[in-house]
Formats: C-alpha cells, sequence, structure tokens
C-alpha cells in the first residue's frame, strides 16, 4: 500500500491538531471541517479501505469508534449526539486511502447527506 499524508501526520512530518493519540490510533482534526466540529480517527497501522479491513483488524476498528466517543465526551457535544462516517472508495467520496473516520458534531446534521437525492414518485 502506497503512503499517504496520514502516514506522513502520524511520523509528525506534516502537522496536524491532535485531539487523541496512543499505540493503536491518532485523532486530528479535519482541515476541511464540514460542521462546527470535525475530527478523524485512523488507524496507525494503514488499511486502505473498508473493503480491506481484515479479521486481524477488528478490534482497532471498533476502538476507533470508542475513541470518537470519548473524545466526544471531552467536547461536551456526546450526549447532544454526533456523526460518524467512513467513505469507500469513489462513489464513497473517498480521497484519502487510509481508513478514517469522520467525526462530524456541534449541530443538528441533515440527512439523508447526499445532495443528488432519489426521486421517489
Ligand atoms: P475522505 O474524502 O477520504 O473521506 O476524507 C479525507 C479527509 O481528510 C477530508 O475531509 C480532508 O479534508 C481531510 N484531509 C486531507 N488532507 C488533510 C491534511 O493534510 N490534514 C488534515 N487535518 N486533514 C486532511
Amino acid at each position: 500500500m502506497s503512503e499517504t499524508i496520514f502516514t506522513k501526520i502520524i511520523n509528525k512530518e506534516i502537522p496536524a491538531d491532535i485531539l487523541f493519540e496512543d499505540d493503536r490510533v491518532l485523532a486530528f482534526k479535519d482541515i476541511n471541517p464540514q460542521a462546527p466540529i470535525h475530527f478523524l480517527v485512523i488507524p496507525k497501522t494503514p488499511i486502505a479501505t473498508t473493503n480491506d479491513i481484515g479479521v486481524e483488524d477488528e478490534a482497532v476498528v471498533g476502538y476507533m469508534h470508542r475513541v470518537a466517543s470519548k473524545i466526544c465526551y471531552d467536547l461536551g457535544v456526546a450526549e447532544q449526539g454526533f456523526r460518524t462516517v467512513m467513505n469507500c472508495n469513489n462513489d464513497g467520496g473517498q480521497t484519502v486511502y487510509h481508513i478514517h473516520l469522520h467525526v462530524l458534531a456541534g449541530k443538528p446534521l441533515g440527512w439523508p447527506p447526499y445532495q443528488d437525492r432519489l426521486k421517489v414518485e
């Protein structure tokens, strides 16, 4: 798997606004926020897409969600609520091929999240 910008962030080769870090995951603010609070949780071991999550990765993917919730509690928005999204490949809108959990919060979020809504006759 080729290196992405997120490996550079993990290795501190480029800066990021880090919210949480341990040996398994890193969480940092998205550079182009789509909500008042928008951060990403990534595994330190790169996994390209959701399709590439193996049995050996199940624990860290679950842990990414627990870290998302912990940070939302720290930021005071867990009880109001938040959204987690993991985009996969082209149609999912993925641009960085190192899985990342988007965490969006800080206002009521619209649903459905896409603009080209299906027409229902
Ligand atoms: P995707 O489109 O792959 O689901 O999401 C990639 C996300 O990474 C985007 O929301 C984008 O704003 C964010 N991003 C891309 N490059 C950087 C960067 O260098 N620093 C930070 N903090 N976020 C980035």
